[in-house]
């Protein structure tokens, strides 16, 4: 048997006609950029966020980065960020000219650790940033109840969690703002590289979609220095598409990460840990080994995919060589980059396959 990490076939086979007719209708409008379909996803989004503003960007790392800029976050401040997140999280604060401080992530669940994040706040501080990493919400509660007392803003980077939610509300609605990625690998995901920001702020809302409209308002008149982040008719039509279909997909992750859980019996794997509060939507399942090598090498042999999310932690990329922090700083970021492994996910795996994974895994 051979088993990919992932696999858009299954989806992409099931919605071919829908897709196909998405690039019609745009072709034989011929007309690409700030339209009908951007504003038709736009309203879906928001209205399946539950949220009053949706506004259609170039990416994910775009939209978490014009989050930040509408909120005046920028030269001089410090934002809390996740160790152990994708590295656009960080990259994001960098752009605006922030430092972004790490906070350790909770090992069970990846995702940050509230308890840990009032001893890096600082007079700088302006923002935290909370990652629903591989699908599974933070502990959202603790982190508003800081941001609160701090007065801080919260952004969201929802980039692995549509869909996902925390004590029956969906991610996304919880902060200030949020960014969420259509990358197509991504539980939502477009042909091409998306993004959306989502917020019940109109302010910050008219802010993003200016900011990413270089800086105009209205056609020819710009308030601010802006950038081109938009999210073309093409992509849009293609999410909208999607959309309707995200919700069974990510019904069909929880059903195999079930047989996951229950199927994986290897004292020496550790699988992932879910919140009660919370109804994750697996964009990634992650297990973690103390004996990696050798269980990638057995996956190789067997003809299953994997990955490892993420090999090296961000303050210990040669990008962040600036910020001074050394091996062991971060050791629990350290610990999940150097044990992870993501094994295969996606919509339309077979049973066999699922099986096939936790056979492989309870032998090794
Ligand atoms: C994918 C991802 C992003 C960036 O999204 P792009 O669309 O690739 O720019 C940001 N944060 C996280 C956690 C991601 O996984």
């Amino acid at each position: 048997m051979k088993i990919p990490f992932v696999s858009f076939l299954p989806m992409e086979k099931e919605l071919n006609n829908d897709l196909r007719g998405a690039f019609d209708r745009v072709f034989t409008r011929s007309w690409y950029i700030e339209g009908e379909e951007d504003k038709a996803f736009e309203k879906a989004f928001a209205e399946y966020c539950g949220t009053k503003y949706c506004i259609g960007v170039g990416n994910g790392l775009d939209a978490l980065m014009l989050s930040l800029r509408a909120l005046g976050v920028g030269v001089g401040d410090e934002v809390i960020v996740p160790s152990n997140t994708y590295i656009a999280t960080a990259l994001a604060v960098t752009y605006v000219g922030a430092t972004p401080v790490f906070v350790e992530p909770d090992i069970r669940t990846f995702n940050i650790n509230p308890a840990l994040i009032e001893e890096k706040i600082t007079g700088k501080t302006k923002a935290i940033m909370p990652v629903h990493l591989y699908g599974q919400a933070c502990d959202m509660d603790p982190i508003m109840a800081i941001a609160k007392k701090h007065n801080l803003f919260v952004v969201e980077d929802c980039a692995q969690a549509h869909g996902a939610t925390y004590k029956g509300e969906k991610i996304g609605t919880f902060g200030d703002a949020a960014g969420f990625s259509f990358y197509p690998g991504k539980n939502l995901g477009a042909l091409g590289d998306a993004g959306a920001v989502v917020t019940n702020n109109k302010d910050i809302a008219d802010k993003v979609r200016a900011l990413g409209n270089y800086g105009s308002d209205y056609k020819y008149h710009h308030v601010y220095k802006g950038c081109n982040s938009r999210l073309d008719e093409l992509q849009a039509a293609f999410l909208s598409a999607k959309l309707p279909h995200l919700d069974r997909m990510n019904e069909e992750r929880r059903r195999i990460a079930a047989k996951y859980t229950a199927g994986i019996k290897n004292p020496k794997i550790t699988v992932p840990f879910v919140l009660d509060d919370c109804v994750p939507v697996w964009h990634i399942y992650g297990i973690r080994c103390a004996e990696r090598e050798k269980l990638e090498k057995h996956f190789t042999e067997r003809g299953i995919g994997f990955n490892k999310h993420y090999p090296i932690p961000m303050h210990l990329q040669e990008c962040y060589k600036e910020l001074n922090i050394p091996r062991g700083a971060l050791p629990i970021a350290e610990e999940i980059s150097s044990t992870e492994l993501s094994i295969p996910m996606y919509y339309g795996m077979t049973d066999e396959e699922v099986q096939y994974v936790i056979e492989e895994l309870n032998k090794f």
